[in-house]
């Protein structure tokens, strides 16, 4: 019989074990190994039923034996233990506040009170499945490694009925997509209310006169309450619920309404949330990727219903913003038809107050090769937050590229996107036994230290953990593995319409001495899955070498509307089938955070080979490297940045200009056989004096100690803190009213008048055609500064080496100083010393850029003055 209806009961838990209700609402549990064991000796079968979820755990587990447990004095002592340091760790004074009061000290301007984080997903467990892959992960990590350190974060997303699909195979090999409905009130969720008990909603206009409404959820991570919009409620049209109905589906407008939601719905929530709980109001906005974008309007909305005019609140909004971009390609990008756009803004619609034509204006992609008639989020979020970075340092280069149409007049390297490298939540993706290998050698607190702040020192006793301790840790790791690997396969093959007669090869898949390689991430083309399968005689070699075979665990799901990633998930699974390799080689459907828990920590080997420089940052090697994996991959993202010899392989790319795709995979697979084959499974194989593999071992320790402390996100949330969040903070104070007012004029007069802006003369001492080393050239410049004056601009000296166009390099750029003016023509001299402090090929050019103390660059307007070409030719300005 079908139910009409379905609802959740409640346990009602004896008083004793009340703290366990507690404990499982708080997400904390999901990177504390401890909290996990308690909940596991509840009821271990139950909590294995549950897919070692305490909230499933607890409406399972029987009442007889809820009532055993509370007569259990040992259990009952562990779990006020385990209350008790929830408790600790969330009111305790950690990094953050310990930041917070040496800056006060230093009477210098102070943390943010408050930092509003948004995401279109989240992954912080599997228990609470709301991403696709590694964008929602790394804020999963943002919020935790946050939540360890103290900083007062808000987290805000949407709250997906079907989350993202779950993947099966068919037969044949082709991608099945499940949506299971999601219960909120089977996640470990709970419902925000307004003080008089009724579900706290916000409300979002619709053109035609329609309304959208959402509830609040809020997860409980750590210290960081994480706030998702759900707007399935039975006040809103059947279209309205759908909104939050899964992530990345559906077509542009359903996409549209999500962002909508997310970006002004979510700033509401935020105030909502800030208004119930006595939170402290946000100071700085911080937007991973475009999709949030919104959350600037929103904001510039409620200055505009204060008396501001649109100018000043955009300077005094755009001042406490922080955007970053994760996309390497145009394509990536998020674009919506203008028109779509300026049907859901303006009169009869959202922000009414504000002009749809101003709107418009931000998303516009007004340089060369821009398309009129697209509305994109990426430049309006560049446009709407003073500070923006790529996420490693490739990216931050490949961003300011990318965008540098926005900022014309500036090389690339002056575009104003830095970058911080990614991390990622070491308690979270260490496995256990790792941690337990590092309480023993240095103590569990330090443990726990060198995982969450960092920190090298922490990290270097890495290098006193015998040789033999760390092969047998690697041993069980991969055991484990194989195990898991087998089950997983069993599982997918019975699925696949096998009988359990067929499959007793399962028992033989995998061999826990065999090195073993990983490969596991979505499948986008850039990504290339099917890279390994290029010379498919050669992979089998590897595979079935009589000495130094190799296994290889390969995972991924493609989206699901991507039937080329489909096709390469296809091709690998057929390959995989094949009972000649299919023992050493395996496709595990519905990657998540549950598998990619075991599967990092049992690998040798971390394998990636996307399209450099595709990939902006990648985290899933950071991961493996926690669990002593080493290793081997393009040189992109954060390898690029980070790779070393002595701890890991770099494949050799053939990325030049002109290669064509074909041939590039051909010569960049090769060259990956060329390394598992001549050095990695060498290496792997070959045994020391001690019987040992301590070449191998030794590639252990170094990824241990040396990349260890880099690749946390505690060192990602810290440089957060201190290079965007403070400065963030520092200038949103400083933008008050009066302050935004006068920065918004004077950017309108500063625009205004640029045209009549120009070098007019440069003179330089002693302009002989060849300089020493160490000596001192004098310049002398004359300008025309129009309707400005001295104190609206910055005249500079730039220097620095010049390429083979006459082009400047590596420039570092000096304010030259004002030393008279105006003459008789209203021009105004400028002079100052250039140093000769390099040797080689040498140039320096002269420019004006606008100058104001309320600017984070002096690239923010896009206008600068350099000498015109006539002048250069005159002056032999630039010099070799
Ligand atoms: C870390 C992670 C990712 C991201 O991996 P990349 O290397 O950045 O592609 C994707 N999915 C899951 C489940 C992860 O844990």
């Amino acid at each position: 019989m079908k139910a009409i209806r379905r609802l959740t009961v409640r346990p009602v838990l004896p008083e004793p074990l009340r703290p366990l209700s507690d404990l499982a609402r708080n997400l904390r549990w999901s990177w504390h190994a401890e909290t996990r064991d308690l909940f596991r000796s509840v009821d271990p079968e139950c909590w294995a039923a549950s897919g070692r979820d305490p909230v499933r755990l607890l409406g399972a587990v029987p009442a007889e034996r809820l009532g055993e447990l509370a007569e259990d004095r040992r259990f009952v002592r562990r779990l006020a233990a385990a209350a008790d340091d929830l408790d600790h760790y969330m009111t305790g004074d950690r990094w953050y506040q310990t930041q917070s009061r040496a800056q006060a000290q230093a009477q210098s301007a102070g943390l943010p009170a408050a930092v509003a984080y948004f995401s279109p997903e989240f992954g912080i467990t599997a228990a609470l499945p709301q991403y696709s892959g590694g964008l929602g992960i790394l804020a999963g990590d943002h919020l935790k490694a946050a939540s360890d350190l103290g900083v007062p974060l808000i987290g805000v997303g949407l709250l997906y009925r079907h989350g993202y699909f779950r993947q099966s195979l068919s037969r044949d090999g082709w991608q099945q997509e499940h949506y299971p409905v999601l219960d909120p009130d089977e996640l470990p969720l709970t419902l925000l209310k307004e003080t008089d008990g009724t579900p706290a909603q916000v409300h979002l206009a619709l053109p035609g006169g329609k309304e959208l409404r959402a509830r609040l959820w809020l997860a409980q991570v750590g210290r960081v309450p994480l706030l998702l919009l759900d707007s399935d409620v039975e006040e809103n049209d059947l279209g309205e619920r759908g909104v939050t109905d899964r992530l990345y589906g559906g077509g542009s407008e359903h996409r549209l309404l999500q962002e909508m939601l997310l970006g002004i719905g979510g700033v509401r929530a935020v105030r909502t949330y800030c208004r119930l709980t006595g939170h402290a109001e946000p100071e700085v906005f911080h937007t991973n990727e475009g999709h949030a974008g919104f959350l600037g309007l929103e904001r510039i909305a409620e200055l505009c219903d204060r008396g501001s005019e649109f100018e000043p609140a955009l300077e005094a909004v755009r001042a406490g913003t922080v955007f970053t971009t994760h996309t390497p390609v145009p394509a990536g990008i998020d674009r919506f038809d203008r028109q779509l756009v300026a049907r859901h803004f303006g009169p009869g619609a959202e922000l009414p107050r504000i002009d749809v034509e101003r709107v418009l204006r931000l998303g516009m992609e007004t340089y060369p090769g821009g398309e009129p008639n697209l509305f994109n989020m990426a430049v309006m979020g560049l446009r709407l937050a003073q500070r923006a970075n790529g996420v490693s340092l490739l990216h931050g280069g490949v961003s300011r590229e990318m965008f540098s149409g926005l900022w014309p007049g500036f090389d690339a390297d002056e575009v104003p996107i830095t970058s911080v490298t990614n991390g990622v939540h070491a308690p979270t993706w260490v496995a256990p036994e790792v941690f337990r290998l590092g309480a023993r050698q240095i103590g569990v607190q330090r443990t726990e230290d060198a995982l969450t702040v960092g920190g090298s020192d922490r990290w270097d006793s890495v290098a006193d953990i015998p040789d033999e301790d760390i092969w047998e840790l690697r041993r069980t790791l991969r055991e484990q593995l194989v195990t898991e690997v087998r089950e997983r396969l069993r599982a997918s093959w019975r699925q696949r319409g096998a009988g359990t007669a067929e499959l007793g090869w399962i028992d033989g898949v995998l061999d826990p001495d065999v090195l073993t390689i990983g490969f596991a991430r979505r499948v986008p083309s850039y990504k290339r899955l099917t890279l390994m399968l290029r010379d498919r005689d050669r992979l089998t070699d590897l595979l079935l070498h009589p000495e130094r075979p190799v296994q290889i665990v390969v995972a991924g799901k493609a989206h699901p509307a991507d039937d080329g990633g489909k096709r390469l998930i296809q091709e690998l699974v057929r390959f995989a089938d094949d009972p000649r390799v299919r023992h050493r080689v395996v496709f595990l459907p519905d990657y998540g955070m549950a598998m990619a828990q075991r599967l990092y920590p049992g690998c040798d080997i971390w394998l990636n080979n996307p399209l450099r420089p595709l990939e902006a940052c990648g985290t899933s090697g950071m991961k493996a490297a926690l669990n002593g994996c080493l290793n081997v991959s393009v040189l992109d993202g954060w390898w690029d940045e980070w790779f070393r010899p002595d701890f890991g392989w770099a494949i050799p790319t053939a990325d030049g200009a002109g290669t064509d795709p074909d041939r590039r995979d051909d010569i960049e697979a090769a060259a990956l056989y060329d390394l598992l084959e001549q050095r990695i499974t060498p290496r792997f194989y070959e045994r020391g004096p001690s019987g040992l593999p301590d070449r191998w071992i030794e590639m252990v320790r170094r990824t241990l100690s040396l990349l260890g402390p880099k690749v946390l996100a505690g060192r990602m949330v810290r440089e957060y803190v201190e290079r965007l969040y403070a400065p963030a903070a520092a200038a949103h104070r400083a933008m008050d009213p009066d302050a935004a007012r006068g920065l918004a004029e004077w950017k309108s007069r500063v625009r205004a008048a640029w045209p009549g802006v120009s070098v007019d003369h440069v003179e330089t001492g002693t302009a002989t055609a060849t300089a020493e080393l160490g000596s001192t050239l004098s310049l002398r410049v004359r300008v025309d500064l129009g309707e400005l004056a001295p104190d609206d601009v910055e005249v500079q000296a730039v220097s620095g080496r010049v390429d083979s166009e006459d082009r400047i390099t590596e420039a570092t750029a000096v304010p030259l100083k004002p030393v008279g003016g105006p003459d008789l023509e209203g021009r105004w001299a400028y002079e100052g010393p250039l140093a000769l402090d390099r040797t080689g090929t040498f140039g320096y050019t002269v420019r004006i850029l606008p100058a104001h103390p309320l600017l984070a660059s002096g690239a923010e307007l896009g206008l600068v003055a350099v000498p015109s070409d006539e002048l250069v030719e005159a002056a032999g300005l630039l010099m070799r």
